[in-house]
């Protein structure tokens, strides 16, 4: 119901017209009213009741009674209303009216209903309410918004007293509107305060909770709820102790503060526990809460979370303390040099104290001479923002010289500024001492390596020219002897010499290789043919043993990029070895290519069924000397050199050894070497084989003449012997007179001694000799027992053709000469 339908009201009674008493002074006719409504007043007495009073005038009374009522009713700044429900008429709409609506009275007689009009449509429920209570006799009391004639919505209190007839029915409404908007808006205003109050209480950036004299909480704003993790209603009423560590003596602390025995606490440190039982360190400041009689009634406190802050205090301390105890001594100093301060790592490595450079300028400590320079540059690079780093000779208090290593960098603040220096030292004069010893035990070293080198080129020398005696005659010996035990006896020289020579090889190429002397002559080239003829070569050693010597091989075609000589030295290694730790079965050779990492290899697998290799050996048979059988047990022959050499080989030409072996089972040796790519047709790698033994037989019967330029006396008997029915063979003792021999003659080939004693060496010979008509193209080789890499660069350099290395066998000596004779033949056409 929006409207209160007053006629009907009446209507639904069936009492209309019983009302009397009813003030009407629209019409000025006087009715008494009756009220179920006692106001609780004594009736106020006015001239016109004294008057009615005293029976006199009655009629004038009235209308003075009325004039009084009026003047009294407008006089009011509420709107004083009354309606007859019954004829639904208005009244009385004082004066006021205008004030409170807006509307001058007059409207609201006009029409008793205005009022309802004036309610905001989201106030009428309520006074539509409001009357049902009227009709059952309850006065209304409520605030609603009205629309003032101004335009703006006002709030209005409602007071509405009925009256009901002796049947009960409402007949009669009076009632007081007042404008209470003034009060509507600071009730509002105050409300917004108290929000904001709480708002702030609530979100301050410290937590705050209030304790009564108990020790209780009564009040924690939100901030602490928050930092502690619980709820209000967990807080509320608890014991403030229960949150704090050790709350035993917190307990004790509260209670004497609340007696007064012990002054608020301010600043102080405290550990809370959190719901999830972590710790949070708070720093609390407490105030007592007193009432007006100054009684202490309780205790306010304000806590702020400070965890991180102790973490970084305690991290800073940390630095401090690391920066204090640190053995490298440390020096700040501000913009101007002026030092600020030091640690103990200072006053240890100067012997100054503290109090002995704090406040004074650090050039003031300088005393080496030097120290101007060093500072010079040491200013230039700080001032430009840069690190400076150097070493320079200083003084210790007690006058020591000392060597330091000195760090100084600028201190840098938010704003980019350099505010202070700092230098870091260190005593490096046992540094130093080391370094120099160092130095000099390197270039002690590193002349023990030249003497070494030296030494192994004498060795090799003084090693070799005797085994030519030694092979050279065992060999001839073994041919001429017809005595079967003397013959038994000349091979034996010859194995042992043979042995010898061997294992001074072997030595040799390991200084070689670990001087990096070796020169790589890798070539593409199909390895197949290089295996084949090692196979060859150890085919007739295995069957002398019993062993079969297998092959199996997928392809006819493996390049590879590799050094032929090395190869040839590897593989022999590894057939020997095989051979020598196989009593029965045998060996076999596998050739295959493999794609490992997208990339194809050639794999060599050398497979015997010999003694095998315990694992736990299998790393120490490639380093030197080692023997998997060493000391007393040692059951093979062998320098334990073989294996170490052939894996520096493999490596050197970027190829891979393994060797999986179980003992008693055998061993298998793989030799990797990654594939070329080569476009070049199988056919074209072959190797000629073209056996130089079976171009002896062309030789000329008209023997050619030679030259073998010699000092020592058995080298020259021995290729006497050698060459006898070879070439005639003319033999030069010095270097001058093999330049005198051969420029009077023309010899076919000249077998060059490199050293020849006191007089000139063969390479200043050599040189010499091509100098000379005839003598560039004639094959000159070089025999000597220099062996070194580098030694036959020279000679190639120096002239000659070729290079035989001192022991030959007889064999070794004619394949050479053939070779090189070949060579010009061929090249002449
Ligand atoms: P050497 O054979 O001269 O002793 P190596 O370096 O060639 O030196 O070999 C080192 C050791 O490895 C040998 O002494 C032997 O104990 C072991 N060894 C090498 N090859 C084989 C093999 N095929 N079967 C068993 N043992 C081997």
């Amino acid at each position: 119901m929006s409207k209160i339908d007053t006629n009907k009201a009446i209507e639904s009674d069936g009492t209309s017209g019983s009302s009397k008493n009813i003030l009407n002074p629209a019409d000025k006719t006087y009715e008494f009213a009756e009220s179920k409504i006692d106001t609780g007043r004594k009736p106020m007495i006015t001239p016109a009741m004294e008057k009615i009073a005293d029976h006199e005038q009655t009629a004038e009374a009235f209308t003075l009674l009325h004039t009084e009522l009026e003047s009294l009713l407008n006089g009011l700044k509420d709107a004083i209303f009354s309606v007859d429900l019954v004829r639904n008429k208005m009244l009385i709409a004082s004066a006021a009216h205008a004030a409170v609506f807006g509307y001058p009275p007059s409207a609201f007689y006009k029409n008793p209903q205005l009022f309802l009009d004036l309610l905001v449509p989201e106030d009428k429920p309520i006074v539509d309410a409001g009357f049902q209570a009227l009709l059952g006799g309850t006065i209304l009391r409520h605030d609603v918004r009205i629309l003032h004639a101004d335009g703006h919505i006002r709030w209005v209190e409602l007071k509405v007293m009925p009256t009901l007839d002796s049947a009960g029915k409402l007949v009669r409404i009076d009632g007081i509107a007042s404008d209470i908007t003034g009060r509507k808006q600071s009730e509002k205003a105050l409300r917004r305060s108290e929000q904001r109050f709480r708002d702030m209480f609530d979100n301050a950036p410290v937590g705050y909770h209030e304790i009564d004299m108990e020790g209780k909480i009564v009040e924690v704003n939100q901030t602490e709820l928050d930092l502690l993790g619980y709820t209000r209603e967990e807080m509320m009423g608890a014991f403030v102790w229960t949150f704090i560590e050790d709350s035993e003596s917190s307990r004790t602390r509260v209670l004497g503060k609340l007696q007064g025995l012990l002054p608020p606490g301010e600043g102080t440190e405290r550990k809370y526990h959190r719901k999830d039982n972590s710790l949070i360190i708070l720093l609390v400041e407490d105030r007592f809460l007193r009432n007006e009689n100054e009684q202490i009634t309780g205790l306010r406190s304000a806590l702020q979370d400070i965890t991180e802050k102790i973490k970084v205090k305690e991290e800073l301390q940390k630095f401090l303390l690391a920066t204090e105890q640190s053995p490298v001594s440390i020096l700040i100093t501000n913009y101007d040099g002026v030092i600020e301060y030091v640690n103990k790592g200072f006053c240890q490595m100067t012997n100054y104290s503290k109090e002995d450079v704090i406040g004074k300028n650090h050039r003031a400590f300088y005393s080496n001479p030097d120290h101007k320079i060093f500072n010079k540059i040491l200013w230039d690079t700080i001032l430009s923002g840069k690190d400076f780093k150097g070493e320079i000779m200083d003084k210790k208090k007690t006058g020591e010289l000392y060597w330091e290593f000195v760090i100084v960098f600028p201190l840098v603040n938010k704003d980019g500024t350099t505010t202070h220096f700092v230098g870091i030292r260190e005593d490096i004069t046992e540094r130093k001492r080391m370094i120099e010893e160092l130095i000099g035990a390197k270039e002690r070293a590193e002349e023990m390596n030249k003497l070494k080198s030296n030494f192994l080129a004498n060795m090799s020398h003084e090693l070799r020219t005797p085994l030519i005696g030694i092979l050279g005659f065992s060999d001839i010996l073994t041919a001429e002897l017809e005595n079967d035990e003397q013959i038994t006896m000349a091979e034996t020289i010859y194995k042992s010499g043979e042995r010898l020579k061997n294992t001074l090889n072997m030595i040799l190429d390991l200084s070689k290789v670990e001087a990096k002397q070796i020169n790589l002559l890798n070539e593409t080239q199909n390895l197949l043919p290089i295996v084949q003829t090692c196979i060859d070569l150890y085919s007739g050693a295995a069957r002398e043993k019993g062993l079969y010597l297998k092959t199996e091989i997928t392809s006819s075609y493996f390049p590879v990029n590799i050094d032929k000589r090395l190869l040839i030295d590897i593989l022999n290694n590894l057939f020997s070895n095989a051979i020598v730790y196989t009593e029965a079965g045998g060996i076999t050779v596998t050739i295959n290519t493999q794609l490992i990492d997208n990339k194809d290899w050639v794999c060599i697998n050398i497979a015997d069924t010999g003694i095998g290799i315990n694992k736990k050996d299998f790393a120490l048979i490639f380093e030197e000397f080692r023997q998997v059988s060493e000391g007393l047990s040692r059951s093979f022959e062998g320098t334990g050199l073989g294996l170490t050499l052939a894996k520096k080989y493999v490596e050197l030409m970027h190829g891979v050894i393994t060797l999986e072996s179980e003992l008693g089972m055998g061993s298998t040796f793989t030799i990797k070497f990654p594939l070329v790519d080569t476009a070049v047709s199988k056919d074209e790698t072959r190797l000629p084989i073209s056996p130089i033994r079976s171009e002896m037989t062309s030789l000329p019967k008209n023997l050619p003449s030679f030259l073998y330029v010699e000092d020592d006396e058995i080298s020259r008997q021995v290729v006497e012997r050698m060459l006898r029915g070879i070439c005639s063979l003319e033999f030069a003792n010095s270097g001058l007179e093999a330049l005198e021999r051969a420029s009077k003659k023309e010899y076919a080939c000249i077998l060059m001694d490199i050293n020849l004693g006191r007089g000139i060496d063969g390479t200043s010979v050599t040189i010499e000799l091509r100098k000379l008509p005839n003598y560039a193209a004639t094959p000159i080789i070089a025999v000597t027992a220099f062996a070194l890499v580098k030694d036959k660069d020279d000679f190639i350099k120096a002239g000659c053709s070729d290079y035989i290395s001192k022991p030959f066998t007889k064999q070794e000596l004619i394949d050479i000469i053939m070779k090189n004779s070949l060579e010009i033949h061929n090249e002449r056409g």
